[in-house]
């Protein structure tokens, strides 16, 4: 593993806090052999060893098995109505 600096304040005060397989997305996909990293300094985890493009059609099917708008409305529109109530539906009007 090449030694990383912190991403915040890019100390390479850091210590390792776990090691092995971690979740990618949706169960069961998994990434093997990962550390999560807390730097010493400003007290962030992170991954190390990990880059992800969180707006891309490979994440989306990672998370939702499906990067489609149709598919994610499918998967996420239920999560919508509690929502409902924190809006002045009488904006919606304008
Ligand atoms: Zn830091």
């Amino acid at each position: 593993m090449d030694k990383p600096n912190c991403p915040i304040c890019f100390s390479n005060s850091l210590e390792i806090k776990y090691h092995g397989n971690i979740r990618n997305g949706k169960y069961p996909n998994v990434v093997e052999d990962r550390r999560v990293i807390k730097c010493s300094e400003c007290s962030i985890e992170f991954l190390s060893d990990y880059k992800m493009d969180y707006d891309s059609p490979g994440y989306r099917e990672l998370v939702d098995s499906d990067h489609t708008a149709d598919a994610y409305y499918a998967i996420h529109d239920k999560d919508q109505y509690a929502k409902l109530s924190f809006i002045d539906l009488s904006k919606l009007r304008e």
